[in-house]
């Protein structure tokens, strides 16, 4: 267990200092930004979707902490190709794995189980949850910021 700890946190330093598809894209079909006012962390995060509800391209930029900016990377990296249906299974798991509530599959989040330790620290938690916030704004169109508040 404390190797598998070890490796889970060896990959979130990693997504942290080299966060994947981090920039602007352009031709974007969906933009959303969301903001955890408990830890100060900032992401907007940008979309191409085509006919077939496929997420085609993703791509975010922001300012936060370790735990946020490694989650968004870790959720840009799996979404990419993923279909909307698809991402929205992948957010209920994610989301019951941070809170405790059981009932997601552990292999289908894959590499998203590294942040299963998170669910330790309940102040942590809007900070892994808040690029997939903003996700769902983002699809649904929200326009005002999501906030984790
Ligand atoms: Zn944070």
């Amino acid at each position: 267990m404390a190797d598998l700890r070890s490796l889970y946190q060896e990959v979130i330093v990693d997504h942290t200092k080299s966060p994947r598809n981090f920039g602007v894209l352009e031709d974007t079909s969906h933009h959303a930004e969301g903001y955890n006012p408990l830890c100060g962390d900032k992401i907007a995060l940008f979309l191409r979707i085509n006919d077939e509800d496929i997420i085609e391209d993703i791509r975010f930029i922001g300012d936060g902490c370790s735990i946020s900016t490694a989650s968004a990377s870790l959720m840009t990296e799996t979404l990419k190709g993923k279909s909307l249906s698809e991402a929205a299974i992948l957010f209920q798991d994610f989301h019951h794995m941070l809170t405790l509530e059981g009932g997601h599959e552990a292999e289908r989040l894959g590499k998203l189980a590294v942040l299963a330790g998170v669910a330790e620290f309940p102040a942590r938690v809007k900070c892994a949850t808040l690029a997939w916030h903003t996700f769902d704004a983002a699809i649904h169109n929200k326009l005002a910021p999501v906030s984790t508040e």
